[in-house]
């Protein structure tokens, strides 16, 4: 058996946030009743002529700056091919001169991304299929909709520099977060709105020529690229090291089953007959839109959110960078600071709650979870303020993630405020600790601190976390002299 390398190459299709579509005046919406915003341009009826929308080009222009790309003159293309959910049987792309090309992205840890391109495109309607099973084989009969049909898209094409799974996840969900931060599109996965394609190859290490690549079609949400990504490096070395071929394949990732599955050979580009779109002419980027794209970048890109995380706020690179490339989060954190009054908690102190609340809300995002940032930050200042133990805030945080809420009705509902020094049952405790570990104590009193351990244990078993370590830690020395 030999080592493997894997490697990986993303196509990431975004929606552009326009008002209308890329070549028509429809309104670009998601989620109406199907087939309201249609014209005959985006159903392709005859004598239909594209309009470019400008808007579209200057968000697309953005996406291409904040990727450090050229920006060029570029020409639109007809990609000709035959599906029902595209009524014209072409899509307008870009092919052989994309708008933005040869730029990159550089992931939390530093390692750089190569961005081939990043070209503008139409998306295409969309179908349903009806039946019992909801599986395309056994549909009754499938439903059209063409509301997105001609909505702008800009397809963004990496590099095959990516080695790993977790390094495809953090180029996506960095990517999203900068789409997000130029306001070039929602990103919104479950709405399909970010679309991921994983190239993905395996070869033998220290080989320099790339595998037989297969493409995993539409991930929509980055823990399935990162499963579909790890099951297909699995199967393909497991092909080869049985004497078989990776044939150059689409694959469909099953998300309930685990696992990808055969689609289709793999089309080349010459089988779409690429040719220039006879009814656009070449785009040229005036120096005016690219004035509008320049004014309206974000004051702040992910990258440089980290950098301010890191200066004015001091939190180390790492947390920093762990908020800040997740626009969700960072905007979560931000919000539950901006919440905090007076009560001493510092921006480090409230960044260390993120991860917890994070661990707990799964795949959700914190802005959809039960745990407002306002009362994340009042249980926060409760900790800081000793009101509850840090172990006894895990516990509300938790009760929080279940039913939201005001973490100061949980505390009192349930109990778990402070014990405080003044509390008599403490002292009591600590007479019983001292009595059930005379030698413990006994060590203490000789001087040798690390004995103390079993000694606050046992008061803080008792207490069920709900004393303050150091606090505990205190009175028994005192006690003990
Ligand atoms: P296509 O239209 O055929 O999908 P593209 O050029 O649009 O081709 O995209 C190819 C994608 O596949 C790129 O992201 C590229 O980095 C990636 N890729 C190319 N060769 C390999 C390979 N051997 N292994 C993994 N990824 C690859
Ligand atoms: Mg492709
Ligand atoms: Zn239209």
């Amino acid at each position: 058996m030999s080592e493997w390398e894997t490697v990986i190459g993303l196509e990431v299709h975004s929606e552009l946030a326009t008002k209308t579509k890329l070549f028509c005046g429809c309104r670009n919406a998601f989620g109406d009743e199907p087939n309201v915003n249609i014209c005959p341009t985006c159903i392709g009826l005859p004598g239909a002529l594209p309009v470019l929308n400008e808007q579209a080009v200057e968000l697309a222009m953005r996406i291409g700056a904040a990727l450090h790309c050229d920006i060029r003159p570029s020409e639109f293309a007809r990609k000709n091919y035959f599906y029902p959910d595209q009524a014209k049987d072409y899509q307008i792309s870009q092919y052989d001169l994309p708008l933005n090309a040869e730029g990159w992205l550089d992931l939390p840890d530093g390692f750089r991304v190569g961005v081939t391109r990043a070209h503008m495109e139409e998306d295409t309607g969309k179908l349903t299929h009806v039946g019992a099973s909801g599986r395309i084989n056994a549909a009754e009969h499938a439903l059209v909709d063409y509301n997105r049909s001609g909505v702008p898209l800009v397809e963004i094409v990496s590099e095959p520099d990516m080695r790993t799974s977790a390094q495809a996840r953090a180029y996506a969900s960095e990517l999203r977060g900068i789409l997000i931060a130029t306001g070039a599109s929602d990103g919104r996965m479950e709405e399909g709105s970010m679309r991921v394609d994983a190239n993905v190859s395996v070869r033998p290490v220290g080989s320099h020529e790339f595998g037989t690549r297969c493409e995993i079609k539409n991930l929509n949400s980055f823990s399935s690229l990162g499963r579909a990504i790890d099951y297909e490096v699995g199967r393909q070395i497991a092909l080869l090291e049985s004497g078989g071929v990776v044939d150059q394949e689409t694959r469909h990732w099953d998300e309930s089953a685990g696992r990808t599955e055969a689609l289709r050979s793999k089309e080349e580009a010459n089988d779409y007959r690429y040719f220039p779109e006879p009814d656009l002419v070449p785009l040229l980027v005036t120096e005016k839109l690219w004035e509008a794209a320049r004014n309206a970048m974000p004051t702040e890109l992910p990258i440089e959110r980290a950098a301010r995380f890191e200066r004015e706020l001091g939190l180390n690179a790492d947390r920093a960078r762990e908020l800040a490339f997740n626009a969700e989060r960072g905007d979560y954190f931000e919000r539950a600071l901006a919440a905090v009054h007076g009560d001493g908690v510092d921006a480090v102190e409230l960044s260390n709650w993120i991860p917890q609340v994070v661990e707990r809300i799964g795949d959700l995002s914190p802005a959809e979870s039960k745990v407002s940032p306002e009362s994340l930050a009042a249980l926060v200042g409760m900790v800081k303020a000793s009101e509850v133990s840090r172990d006894a805030g895990r516990e509300v945080l938790s009760l929080l993630v279940q039913e939201g809420g005001d973490p100061r009705a949980i505390v009192a509902r349930e109990g778990l405020g402070a014990i405080s020094a003044t509390e008599d049952g403490l002292g009591e405790l600590i007479d019983q600790a001292i009595a059930a570990d005379p030698t413990a104590a006994e060590q203490v009193r000789a001087g040798n601190m690390r004995a103390i351990g079993p000694l606050v244990g046992y008061v803080m078993r008792e207490t069920k976390g709900r004393a303050d370590g150091g606090e505990v830690t205190r009175l028994i020395r005192e006690r003990l002299g």
